[in-house]
């Protein structure tokens, strides 16, 4: 028998959008939930613990929709990983998974890291080896010869090639594909507005994807490289910096998702080059700030569907905190119900594991943060999290 714990007297937030409920009740047997309701609906066995949790919020695990585990947020996080040993670069990884869970994200979706130690990573948590939040992985990347993320990517160059290495990524046990649409930021030498991979080239990744039952995600900051890909069936656009009307549209219709990551650019701005990121990083990401808050609230506007990812592991944006991209969503018109839905009920959507995560409903897994206060009234609580539940085991 798994034991019994019925938590109650806490404002629940769900996560479906709902609003929350006072003086809630939840009984968590083994990793999942039995029933959630108000407290007073439950009968409860004498062989059950109870926790009191009489005014704080209860909410689902955040779920990250875009994380590099095995970047360190330096600087140059490239030029740190490609020099340095792959045993290193697993050893951050292990690191970076504690601040990543014990900051209150329960799940995530790494998309992209060198070699297969994402991989690698990702088996050693499902093992029981490292502790860290359960996440999905991309492998590689897939990049045209020189494109965005060549350093820790497969080039391909034709459709064949593309096939190939789709298909290498997916036999070394990728969750996913991440493929890259478009120039970006911290590669030198490249354009974020500019295409990269071709229509042609995106199409047949997202054929051998979808073919084993995967998804893919693509790296999109110009409207080309972004209209491409969507037409291409991709099915979560990353950063989408330039969002025209059209390719909106597009995204309405065909349910491709947006990752926004509005923090990615901000803290390399904030920052500078004064702590070392490179010039050609700051210089771009300053010129498409902007816009790419502009694209979110014309998407978010439009209907599009948002999924919240940080791109932790670029420059300062570190990995323990992930509340700052609830913070600049809200900041850009979402209210603070939309960032925390988009955190944890679409999150799970795009990541296809909304069946047992994302949602406090019954049946589901028990992955749930305790609040000091209530998010919808102050965001930064997110900052400070009281307890973190990981499958119905109290981690922090
Ligand atoms: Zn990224």
């Amino acid at each position: 028998m798994s034991e019994k714990t019925f938590y109650k007297g806490f404002t629940l937030l769900d996560g479906t959008g709902k609003p929350p409920v006072e003086d809630a009740g939840m009984l968590v047997e083994g990793k999942t939930i039995k029933k959630v309701g108000k407290a007073v609906e439950f009968e409860v066995s004498e062989d059950t613990k109870v926790v009191d949790l009489t005014g704080k919020t209860v909410m689902p695990g955040m779920i990250n929709s875009h994380i590099h585990i095995t970047m360190e947020p330096v600087g140059n996080p490239f030029a740190l990983i490609t020099t340095e040993s792959l045993a290193k670069t697993a050893l951050r990884g292990v690191k970076n998974l504690k601040k990543q869970l014990y900051s209150g994200v329960t799940y995530f979706r790494d998309v992209g890291g060198p070699d297969g130690v994402d991989i690698d990573l990702r088996n050693a948590v499902n093992e029981g080896i490292i502790e860290g939040p359960e996440f999905l992985v991309s492998g590689k990347v897939l990049t045209m010869t020189g494109g965005h993320g060549w350093p820790i990517g497969r080039e391909c160059d034709g459709v064949d090639e593309m096939r190939k290495g789709a298909r290498e990524q997916l036999k070394a046990g990728a969750d996913l594909l991440k493929i890259m649409a478009t120039g970006g930021v911290m590669t030198p030498g490249v354009e974020p507005g500019s295409p990269q991979l071709t229509f042609e080239e995106m199409k047949v990744a997202v054929e051998e994807a979808h073919k084993a039952g995967k998804k893919t995600a693509t790296h999109a900051q110009g409207t080309t490289g972004i209209k491409n890909a969507v037409l291409a069936g991709i099915d979560s656009v990353e950063h989408g910096i330039f969002l025209d009307d059209e390719v909106i549209e597009l995204m309405v219709k065909k349910g491709t998702y947006l990752v926004p990551t509005l923090v990615a650019p901000y803290f390399i701005v904030e920052n500078g080059v004064e702590a070392g990121i490179p010039e050609y990083a700051v210089e771009k990401s300053k010129r498409v700030m902007d816009s790419h808050f502009k694209s979110f609230q014309k998407a978010r506007e439009a209907g599009v569907k948002i999924a919240m990812g940080t791109d932790a592991g670029t420059p300062f944006n570190l990995h323990d905190k992930t509340a700052y991209e609830l913070k600049l969503m809200a900041d850009a018109g979402m209210t603070p119900m939309e960032t925390i839905v988009s955190s944890t009920k679409t999150a799970a959507e795009l990541l296809g594991i909304d069946e047992n995560y994302g949602t406090l409903e019954e049946g589901k897994t028990a992955d749930f943060l305790v609040l000091k206060e209530n998010p919808l009234n102050n965001l930064d609580t997110l900052f400070n999290i009281e307890s973190i539940y990981k499958l119905g085991k109290l981690v922090k």
